[in-house]
């Protein structure tokens, strides 16, 4: 679905990303774990081609990624990315959240976008706020929302950087159950995050990364069991 290949970037004299090496299957969900400012995000964002690249090659569905205009657009609209900060559309009811982009992107017909969003909304559990505001919703309703917008472009990657990082602690695991939910249904993920109880039982593999570098990547049994980098057993020791 996708590989990074001796990716590198730099933000000036930062050096962000290094020899960055990444393959994700389709079906695959691979779990970005790893210490504040180690490139998780910037990785994430170089995906989706929100960041240049500096060294080395990203692909998605085997074909580099098209540098700009309606390919680029076109191959975004694969790409779902669900964020820390839900960034709904603050003045469109939940329902138009979710049909903004079939109907002006995909030029799917208003009723076919509103039929396929209660769809969406109802799987996500919050098919009674679809004609409320965000505002009107708590973090973890809004970032239900958020995911299941995303999932109305029918991508076939999805995106996720530190989707929990916002929320209260209570409405974690009813985010996380969505995540979940949709790993089981075969979406191919790629997912930041700090819950390493998620990690363990949602992700294919875990990729850590430190200092811009993937350091270690492994099914989560042997990562959470037996690390093998000195970095990741610290950052473990750290955390869980
Ligand atoms: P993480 O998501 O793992 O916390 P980030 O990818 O956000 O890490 O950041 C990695 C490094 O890149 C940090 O040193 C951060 O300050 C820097 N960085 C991220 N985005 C930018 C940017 N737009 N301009 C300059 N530096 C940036
Ligand atoms: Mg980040």
């Amino acid at each position: 679905m996708v590989s990074l290949e001796g990716v590198g970037k730099s933000f000036g004299a930062n050096r962000v990303l290094s020899d960055i090496n990444l393959s994700v299957e389709s079906g695959e969900v691979v779990v970005v774990i790893g210490p504040s400012g180690s490139g998780k995000s910037t990785m994430c964002r170089c995906i989706n081609r929100l960041e240049t690249i500096d060294e080395g090659r990203i692909l998605f569905e085997g074909r580099p990624l098209p540098a700009e205009g309606r390919e680029l657009a076109r191959m975004r609209a694969r790409v779902g990315m669900v964020f820390q900060s839900f960034n709904l559309f603050a003045h469109r009811t939940i329902l138009d959240n979710l049909t903004l982009g079939p109907v002006t992107v995909l030029g799917r017909k208003r009723s076919q976008a509103e039929e396929r969003a209660r769809e969406l909304l109802e799987r996500v559990g919050i098919a009674d706020k679809a004609d409320q505001l965000p505002r009107q919703l708590s973090g973890g309703q809004q970032q239900r929302a958020a995911i299941a917008r995303a999932l109305a472009m029918d991508p076939v990657l999805m995106l996720f950087d530190e989707p929990t990082s916002a929320l209260d602690p209570e409405m974690i695991s009813e985010v996380l159950d969505v995540m979940r939910a949709l790993a089981s249904s075969g979406m191919t993920m790629i997912v930041v995050t700090h819950e390493m109880g998620f990690a363990r039982s949602a992700a294919d593999r875990v990729a850590f990364m430190a200092d811009g570098r993937i350091v270690e990547t492994a099914p989560p049994a042997t990562f959470f069991d037996a690390p093998t980098s000195e970095r990741a057993r610290d950052f473990l020791g750290r955390v869980l």
